[in-house]
């Protein structure tokens, strides 16, 4: 293979509990949109996008669990061959914050220990949210990844969360 042709391909799943924005992060990254209500239309298994990191083409696949969180034997399905994963919660869903510990295990459960990011979704909601920032810098810590706090609405941090995870997978290759 010529060296121009050579690209990396992550396999990034997205997991957390339903509502939390993960299609909706998807759809904003691979797409440019932002909508309320797509989900039924989706149709497919995952949305890609191509970046370059330190001079190197780094094609992302991001896998949705569409709306089928509660389905072990489908989101096991998914989790299958990643390589990378972000776990999200909602700012203004404590329980969905609750639940990202056994997110984490879920996939490391079907493929082991993989290069992780945590991410505060809603953040344009934060006037109601049910975390402390304490808490969520603590289970960062306690999950040893780094968080990042996004309003996929705003467009906010959206872009870093994937970078991020990107470099890591390289660093760690
Ligand atoms: P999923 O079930 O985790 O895939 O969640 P969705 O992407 O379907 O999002 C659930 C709802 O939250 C939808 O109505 C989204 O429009 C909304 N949503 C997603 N991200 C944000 C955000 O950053 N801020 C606000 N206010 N709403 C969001």
């Amino acid at each position: 293979m010529k060296e121009e042709e050579i690209e990396v391909a992550i396999k990034v799943v997205v997991v957390g509990n339903g509502a939390v924005g993960k299609s909706s992060m998807i759809q904003r990254y691979c797409k440019g949109i932002f909508t309320k209500d797509y989900k039924k239309t989706i149709g497919v298994d995952f949305l890609e996008r191509q970046i370059e990191v330190n001079g190197e083409d780094v094609r992302l696949m991001l896998w949705d669990t569409a709306g089928q969180e509660e389905f072990d034997a489908i989101t096991r399905a998914y989790y299958r061959g990643a390589q990378a994963c972000v776990v999200a919660f909602s700012t203004v869903d404590r329980d969905s914050f609750d639940a990202v510990t056994n997110w984490l295990q879920k996939v490391e459960n079907e493929v082991g220990q993989i290069p992780s990011v945590l991410v505060q979704n809603k953040m344009d909601l934060t006037a109601e949210s049910t975390v402390t920032q304490e808490e969520t810098e603590e289970l960062a810590t306690k999950l040893n990844t780094r968080l990042y706090k996004t309003s996929v609405k705003e467009n906010t941090n959206v872009n870093e969360v994937f970078r991020y995870l990107a470099e890591l997978y390289l660093s760690q290759m």
